[in-house]
């Protein structure tokens, strides 16, 4: 059972156990972090975003939210994705979705009554169905779920790349580059799905003009 004072006690015994392999390793920590890479993932519980690249504290800047979303007007994300670039200057940012989401899974549904604010978060889920609605409805039922997944992660990439944030550090400091990857609940595995950098060429309706 994973009580708060459960969790209060393992705490203790983590920081106990690094301390004694590292004295100085929470001092050194504390003075700043220089995290190379922004990870944007599901809040799903399954796909912490550190151990499964076995990183350490001050390795990943994180950002979460349901289904790995990057919408362009969720201060909350653009925030993070501002103080990363901006402040931080990590070289990499990463959109990590993963097989079973509840969010696509729940996108693909009719809205539920008592999900009033999450229906509305899961609309962005829908767009990108109507988007690609040819090829899903074309390929085989079962896979249709796992797709629209993928796709939903290589569109969060693309919304990446056409803020003026992005676009901006892209031009003046050809950074970062950015990722699209899905995680597979049944091995553990991340997959790489889609990586764009300065070099990519942005559609003229979505070109950031300085
Ligand atoms: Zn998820």
């Amino acid at each position: 059972m994973q009580t708060p004072s459960k969790l209060l006690l393992e705490n203790k015994a983590w920081s106990e156990n690094i301390k004694s392999k590292d004295p100085e390793f929470f001092l050194s920590l504390a003075k700043e972090q220089r995290p190379e890479t922004l990870w944007i993932g599901c809040a799903d519980s399954r796909v912490p975003a550190e151990t499964v690249v076995n990183a350490q504290p001050g390795e990943i800047f994180v950002h979460r939210n349901i289904a790995n979303q990057v919408i362009t007007t969720d201060f909350n994300c653009l925030s993070v994705l501002q103080y990363a670039i901006s402040v931080l200057k990590v070289k990499h940012v990463i959109v990590c979705g993963h097989y079973g989401c509840g969010g696509v899974q729940a996108a693909l549904q009719p809205q539920k009554a008592d999900l009033v604010i999450a229906n509305k978060w899961l609309l962005h889920i829908k767009d990108v169905y109507r988007l690609h609605q040819e090829e899903l409805e074309t390929i085989d039922p079962r896979k249709k779920t796992d797709r629209l997944i993928e796709l939903n992660i290589i569109e969060q990439v693309y919304r990446l790349a056409h803020t003026s944030i992005i676009q901006s550090s892209w031009k003046h400091g050809h950074r970062p580059s950015l990722h699209g990857w899905v995680y597979g609940l049944q091995d553990g595995l991340l997959n790489e799905l889609i990586t764009l950098d300065h070099k990519t060429e942005i559609s003229p309706i979505y070109r950031y003009a300085e």
